[in-house]
């Protein structure tokens, strides 16, 4: 998919060397598997900081960010380009509305990305977070009723604001692992995809700090508490995502008027029922009718039907 209006990507200029260069080895890695298109789409609640990890990616603002709810409804794509390779990147509009899922927001997100191929989705959540609710359950659910369970090979699940000092003496890793299971967990059970299966194709995690405070190492690079270079690792895991043998997803009509994709077996429900009255219930009516051939009638109710005797 290639842009037309897409521009040359300079904000990569505003990183430190180090970190310029293992973006440049990661690109040139996805470029070695003829890759020359990376479309990453953005998605999450309000304020969880969708737009602030996108421009950190960017090395440029040019997302809209808020500390205040007042994102409006629209989309936005931000293209560019370095060495003919090509970068897309799509923010969108939280899609939860007092307390409720905004089923307009979806419909423009998904209007938006007509014609768009999806190759990774960035579901955006907060580590300082402490409460999963149902709503959470719910936003993974709406974006799965959108796209697919299919979008969710795609996916990587980032937790920004990862620059904390856990509460009650809980260390940095434990805190991390207890959030990212609970935020996992409710990423499984709205996408309905069973256990094993998840097990077998796990979401990979990523933690991110926005904060213009985030810690830096000697040579001027953003990281973590633990000492990850944040931004490069960012990139490393979509490379990942991008090279784990599933498809990626792409918006095309067939989508945006179809029937939920999630439905498509609603197609064999006319094969079951047949299967089902030529195998199950034609069976079962045959020996119900063998049963009632074989069934020794008593005396006493030949007697009340008036044969018990023959005399009448
Ligand atoms: P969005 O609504 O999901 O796009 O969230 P924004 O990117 O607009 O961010 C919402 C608020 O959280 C803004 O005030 C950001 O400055 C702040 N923010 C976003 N990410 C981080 C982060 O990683 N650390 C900190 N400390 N603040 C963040
Ligand atoms: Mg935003």
């Amino acid at each position: 998919m290639a842009t037309p209006l897409a521009r040359e990507w300079t904000g990569i200029q505003t990183f430190p060397v180090a970190t310029q260069n293992k973006l440049v080895e990661l690109l040139g890695k996805l470029k070695g598997d003829n890759v020359d298109t990376l479309t990453i789409l953005v998605m999450g609640k309000g304020g969880v900081g969708k737009s602030s990890t996108l421009n950190s990616l960017l090395g440029d603002r040019f997302f809209s960010v808020s500390a205040f709810q007042s994102e409006g409804l629209r989309p936005m794509m931000c293209s560019r380009t370095r060495a003919d390779f090509t970068l897309n990147i799509i923010d969108t509009p939280g899609i939860v509305e007092g307390g409720y899922i905004n089923e307009q927001a979806l419909d423009i997100i998904k209007r938006f990305l007509l014609n768009k191929t999806i190759d990774v989705l960035l579901f955006v959540e907060r580590l300082d977070a402490y409460r999963v609710d149902s709503l959470d359950k719910q936003v993974v659910k709406s974006i799965t009723e959108t796209f697919g369970k299919a979008i969710w090979r795609r996916s990587l699940l980032v937790l920004t604001h990862a620059q904390l000092s856990p509460p009650d003496g809980l260390s940095y890793e434990d805190f991390f692992a207890k959030r990212s299971e609970a935020v996992l967990r409710y990423m499984r059970l709205g996408a309905g995809i069973r256990r094993k299966e998840f097990e077998a194709n796990p979401i990979p995690v990523v933690l991110v700090e926005n904060s213009g405070r985030c810690r830096t190492n000697d040579l001027g690079e953003k990281i973590l508490p633990d000492g990850t270079t944040w931004i490069p690792n960012l990139v490393k895991v979509i490379v990942e995502v991008v090279s784990n043998g599933s498809e990626p997803v792409v918006v095309d009509q067939q989508l945006i008027d179809g029937p939920n994709p999630n439905n498509w077996g609603k197609h064999f429900i006319p094969l079951i029922l047949a299967f089902q009255y030529f195998f199950v219930i034609k069976n079962i009516r045959g020996r119900i009718k063998q049963d009632i051939k074989n069934e020794r009638v008593p005396a006493w109710e030949l007697r009340d039907m008036g044969r018990a005797d023959g005399k009448f």
